[in-house]
């Protein structure tokens, strides 16, 4: 059980110092369609080469154990500023909660 807390104090990119900043889960927010990602998978698909793209977890672990845990991802809102940002490295975890 990973828990971080919902206020932090972090460093923000746009201020350049360390300020307090609020911690959301950004789920509800769909891929565009139109990114890079999402048509280079789709050309994969088209051309249907290979077994590419792994839809199931196991097999994109050939070899490994399977992956119970998966990539949460965070965004960090600035209260100076008001903006957000989304660091480089989210965390992976089974479970995963923000404390109040
Ligand atoms: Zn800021």
């Amino acid at each position: 059980m990973v828990k971080i807390p919902k206020e932090q104090r972090r460093y923000c990119p746009t201020c350049d110092e360390h300020t307090d900043q609020t911690v959301k889960e950004a789920t509800n927010q769909s891929a565009s369609p139109w990114s890079k990602k999402h048509r280079k998978r789709q050309r994969k698909i088209d051309n249907g080469y290979g077994s590419f793209p792994f839809e199931d977890p196991s097999h994109l672990a050939r070899g490994k154990s399977n992956p119970t845990s998966s990539k949460h991802d965070l965004q960090f809102s600035c209260k100076e500023c008001g903006k957000s940002w989304k660091p480089r490295n989210q965390p992976r975890a089974a479970k995963f909660e923000i404390e109040r």
